[in-house]
């Protein structure tokens, strides 16, 4: 199916949504590649469709795949317009957006058009980097910001983070005045101690996890979570999941696609979860 294809998402379908997209890194180019890379490795024939609790997903009618946006030649400002104009539909449609690929920019308009079904989300947000800064480079809309731009538009009730290993006097600011709820590592362990209140949004961006773990990246961020310790924290949400991302793998700084399998495996765990609630 073809992501220009929206209407025929149904209603309780976890829509595989691939987002080609880095025009807002602020170090290295590269997540615009990735949505196919996951794709292979979501089907490589090196592991079986199923997710550790045993659920098959490819007997799951419920989730499918709708291809990637289309965003070559695009503007900033148009292709921000389309990824939000796709996680709008899917949501009005009833059904549940996961998205794979690009940069963590796209979190911001991922949420903004999720936002209009969901005005109340929360969001759990895997990362060693807060992003939230007010600008980086002159530009708002770098994928170290999305997380403030979609506070201060009021586009989720809270912010829950989860891996933060790069906390700088600016940063700390903006998260005291949103109110984000920062697990730092430094104070990390291994028990993430919240209570869910939901609709709940997962934004993962894979430099959360340790370079040991996530090399694939663009900034390698030592200090990080296990690919275990994620799988946790993600397992302990027990309201509904209505959207979520895997983000910032960076195909160019991968090895022999490791990263690209342990993405898939949060995109197939992720997607277990959303289908279960
Ligand atoms: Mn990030
Ligand atoms: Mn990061």
């Amino acid at each position: 199916m073809q992501a220009t294809d929206l209407t025929g998402v149904a209603k309780d379908a976890v829509a595989l949504l691939g987002v080609p997209w880095d025009e807002n890194s602020s170090f290295l180019r590269g997540p615009a590649e990735a949505p196919p890379v996951i794709r292979e490795a979501i089907q490589s024939p090196s592991a079986n469709s199923c997710v550790e609790s045993g659920l098959d997903l490819n007997q799951q009618t419920r989730l499918v795949d709708v291809g990637d946006l289309d965003l070559a030649g695009c503007t900033n400002e148009q292709a921000f317009d389309r990824i939000a104009n796709a996680t709008r539909t899917i949501g009005k449609r009833g059904a549940k957006p996961l998205s794979i690929g690009g940069d963590h920019a796209a979190t911001y308009p991922l949420v903004k058009g999720l936002a209009d079904t969901h005005p109340q989300l929360t969001i759990l947000h895997f990362d060693a980097h807060p992003d939230l800064y007010d600008e980086l480079d002159g530009n708002r809309m770098s994928h170290a910001c999305p997380f403030a731009r979609i506070l201060e538009n009021q586009l989720a009730t809270r912010l829950v983070q989860v891996g933060i290993r790069t906390m700088n006097p600016h940063q700390r600011e903006q998260a005291d005045r949103f109110g984000v709820e920062v697990f730092e590592m430094r104070n990390w362990r291994g028990v993430l101690d919240v209570k869910w209140n939901g609709p709940v949004y997962v934004s993962i961006d894979l430099d959360g996890l340790d370079p040991a773990f996530a090399p694939g990246v663009s900034h390698h961020e030592p200090g990080g979570l296990t690919t275990r310790e994620l799988l946790e924290v993600l397992w302990q949400v027990d309201v509904p999941i209505v959207g979520g991302d895997v983000v910032e793998l960076n195909p160019r700084r991968d090895l022999n696609g490791m990263t690209a399998m342990v993405a898939a495996k949060l995109v197939k765990e992720l997607a277990a979860c959303m289908l279960a609630r």
